[in-house]
């Protein structure tokens, strides 16, 4: 018996419903295909899986044309449309893709951002073997000063990534830090530096007009720098990612997202709204704790993840 409760409450994928709206309603196939209440129900499902108001009209009204078109007959169709819809609006603009690194030889600068707790230091701890295995030679500075741990967490991640690493006394200043990280890279021979920042200070504007401090500094120190500022984005966390991305992107010059948590979460329709709306595209995935689940975003492996989610 409680077999079946719990079979009963089993959610469906995006996909399914996405389906039944179309094919499954005997009415809808014998009068009008995909007529408007069908459309709107598609519309109502694609807002409930966070794709947010304008990717949402965006996919509604191209399955709408292609159908009009004859082009949408079947489910293998409709999922064809709506699959590189997603993945169309999720891919970075034409030359983004990945990481942008300075040439060999030059100092590149990695600056991370996040609140507290989404997963930046485990992030950042993957970035930096990430890029070992590239052959670059990477230096962490602990530019959260404010939490305590952060830095002792850092260093940890640095010794087991074998890079470098730059500290800093609790409370100090993370320019100072991010500074003195640059020359210690310079120094030590390192091509890539990635700072941590804090996630959370006594306000939210101390906490923005630090950030923008520290990439101030960057910018004057090393040229081209910080080549990539990064935010961590928790993905299980829905609707609220965005209003993070918002945030830090009207204080910083975001270039891009990590999404960590992946694993961790059935849906995926924020990354959709991330993009559309913010225009901010996911350079890297979080798929678990290890060291090694890191990977690049692929949007056509994400759209079919996303209809395969709830
Ligand atoms: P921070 O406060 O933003 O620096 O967050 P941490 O890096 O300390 O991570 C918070 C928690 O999330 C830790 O328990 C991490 O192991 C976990 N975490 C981070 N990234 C991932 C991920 O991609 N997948 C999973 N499953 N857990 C993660």
């Amino acid at each position: 018996m409680s077999r079946l409760f719990r079979r009963a409450e089993e959610k469906k994928s995006l996909w399914q419903r996405i389906k039944e709206i179309a094919f499954t309603d005997v009415t809808v196939i014998m009068k009008g295909g995909l007529d408007e209440d069908a459309l709107e129900r598609l519309e109502e499902t694609l807002l409930a899986a966070d794709f947010g108001a304008s990717a949402t009209l965006r996919v509604v009204d191209r399955v709408e044309a292609l159908y009009r078109e004859g082009k949408i007959r079947d489910e293998a169709d409709l999922k064809r449309v709506v699959l590189s819809e997603i993945a169309g609006i999720v891919a970075p603009p034409a030359g983004t893709n990945g990481l942008r690194l300075a040439d060999r030889g030059e100092l590149t600068v990695i600056l991370i951002v996040g609140v507290n707790g989404v997963g930046k230091t485990t992030s950042i701890g993957k970035l930096a073997n990430m890029l070992k295995r590239q052959g670059r030679s990477v230096l962490l500075a602990a530019g959260d000063t404010f939490r305590a741990g952060a830095i002792d967490q850092l260093q940890i991640w640095a010794e087991r990534t074998g890079s470098g690493f730059v500290g800093a006394r609790p409370g100090a200043d993370p320019a100072a830090v991010a500074f003195d990280a640059v020359d210690a890279a310079r120094n030590r021979g390192h091509d890539v530096v990635i700072v941590d920042t804090a996630g959370r200070l006594h306000t939210q504007s101390d906490l923005m007009a630090e950030l923008q401090k520290v990439e101030r500094v960057l910018a004057r120190k090393v040229p081209g720098a910080p080549h990539e500022t990064l935010l961590v984005l928790d993905a299980t966390v829905g609707q609220n990612a965005l209003s993070q991305a918002r945030l830090f992107g009207e204080a910083l010059s975001l270039s891009g997202l990590i999404l960590a948590k992946l694993d961790s979460t059935a849906k995926g329709g924020v990354v959709v709204a991330l993009r559309q709306e913010l225009g901010l595209t996911v350079k890297l995935v979080g798929t678990g704790e290890g060291i090694g689940d890191i990977e690049p975003f692929d949007p056509q492996a994400f759209a079919e993840g996303v209809l395969a989610g709830e």
